[in-house]
């Protein structure tokens, strides 16, 4: 007889995992809701992208090109790099999950930051290493903290650049020194999510530094400006070994058929990408002005959303906006797990979104004034 009180264990670590809580996308008795909880594009993909996905649906029965063959050529063509430098995943929180899976284990430390990304810890934890978080400065990632905490057992370093949920940036001046500072086994990880939509002469994903160096790589993904996060695609570029070394652990098929075709159009229409990326730059400082008018402050974003910081006073809290605002409609992220316990991120959504948000807001804001007065 087996040993009945025995039983199935999780490694080291699984346990103490947060899991991760997506963007809310329904209010109880709402029946329009404005989800602007997960910065989804308000726009949706391409046409030619949704044309290649239906012109997939007379194959389904045969297995995917396991190489994404035509998705990393497409991708190499538009950024000049060289196709075997790319691994493709199912969604970019694959290959964050591919890159800890493969350089991480028990006794390592992976670097992430106050604000972080939630994804990287979770992967770190998943794989039994340590995440050691540093201070942000301003909302902003602070490369002399990250420099001050490398050991000898750091492995990685987790930048998201653009951050999520700050939507602030590091200039590549600052990235460079950054990857100067670190020693030659540490892999600098590049998250650039948002890079298509930033619009600064002093902003660079990484591309040139990845090229460079044997310990950096920078991922990317479909799901924001491409308008594809139901298909879950992402893409990494970077050095052969550490390439190589992902695409010996990956799935055999890690990227679904319809994925593949509509990601490759997607990238292919450079028109439709600069029309999302401009609507967005619009719509960015256009938030940014009318909630400051409000007497709200928002961090400067360079995204497409912002995380907008409410006033610490009875009412007007950020759990107080969450409500009245999902009460309209309008859900956003609350974003307390990120350290932001009295703010809120908004995603850009359509014209109609983001102006009832405002009046929203702006009808939040002046129930206070008539509380003073009263
Ligand atoms: C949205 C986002 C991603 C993209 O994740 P996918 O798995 O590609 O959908 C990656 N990193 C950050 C910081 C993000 O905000």
């Amino acid at each position: 007889m087996p040993d009945q009180s025995m039983k199935p264990t999780p490694r080291p670590g699984v346990m103490d995992i947060a899991a991760y809580v997506p963007g809310k996308d329904h209010v109880e008795g709402v029946a329009k809701v404005y989800k602007l909880s997960s910065n989804e594009t308000p726009l949706g993909p391409s046409p030619k992208a949704i044309e290649a996905m239906r012109n997939l649906a007379e194959t389904l029965a045969l297995y995917p090109d396991g190489q994404a063959t035509q998705l990393r050529e497409a991708i190499a063509a538009k950024y000049g790099l060289n196709t075997k430098n790319i691994i493709c995943g199912n969604g970019s929180d694959e290959l964050l999950g591919l890159l800890a899976h493969v350089y991480l284990g028990e006794g390592d430390e992976a670097i992430i930051t106050e604000h972080g990304f939630l994804v990287y810890k979770i992967q770190i934890m998943a794989n039994g290493a340590t995440p050691v978080t540093v201070k942000e400065k301003d909302a902003t990632v602070d490369v002399d903290a990250i420099l001050a905490a490398v050991t000898d057992k750091t492995r990685i370093v987790f930048v998201a650049n653009p951050g999520n949920p700050t939507g602030t940036y590091v200039p590549f001046s600052e990235i460079r020194r950054l990857h100067a500072g670190l020693p030659k086994n540490v892999i600098l990880v590049l998250d650039a999510a948002y890079a298509e939509y930033v619009r600064r002469n002093d902003y660079e994903a990484g591309l040139e530094l990845v090229a460079e160096n044997a310990n950096v790589v920078m991922t990317r993904t479909f799901s924001k400006i491409y308008g594809l996060a139901a298909l879950r695609v992402g893409w990494l570029y970077g050095p052969l070994e550490i390439v190589g070394a992902m695409d010996r652990v990956r799935g055999p098929f890690n990227l679904n058929a319809p994925a593949i075709a509509a990601a490759t159009a997607a990238i292919k229409d450079d028109g439709f990408t600069q029309h999302a990326a401009a609507f967005n730059a619009e719509w960015i400082e256009t938030l940014t002005r009318e909630l400051t008018a409000l007497g709200l402050t928002v961090t400067p974003s360079v995204t497409n959303f912002i995380l907008i910081h409410f006033p610490d006073e009875d009412g007007l809290r950020a759990p107080d906006a969450d409500r009245f605002l999902s009460s309209r409609g309008y859900v956003l992220r609350a974003v307390a797990g990120y350290g932001f316990p009295n703010a809120l991120r908004m995603s850009v959504g359509t014209d109609e979104a983001n102006r009832g948000v405002i009046a929203a807001l702006k009808d939040f804001m002046a129930n206070k004034a008539k509380t003073d007065a009263a």
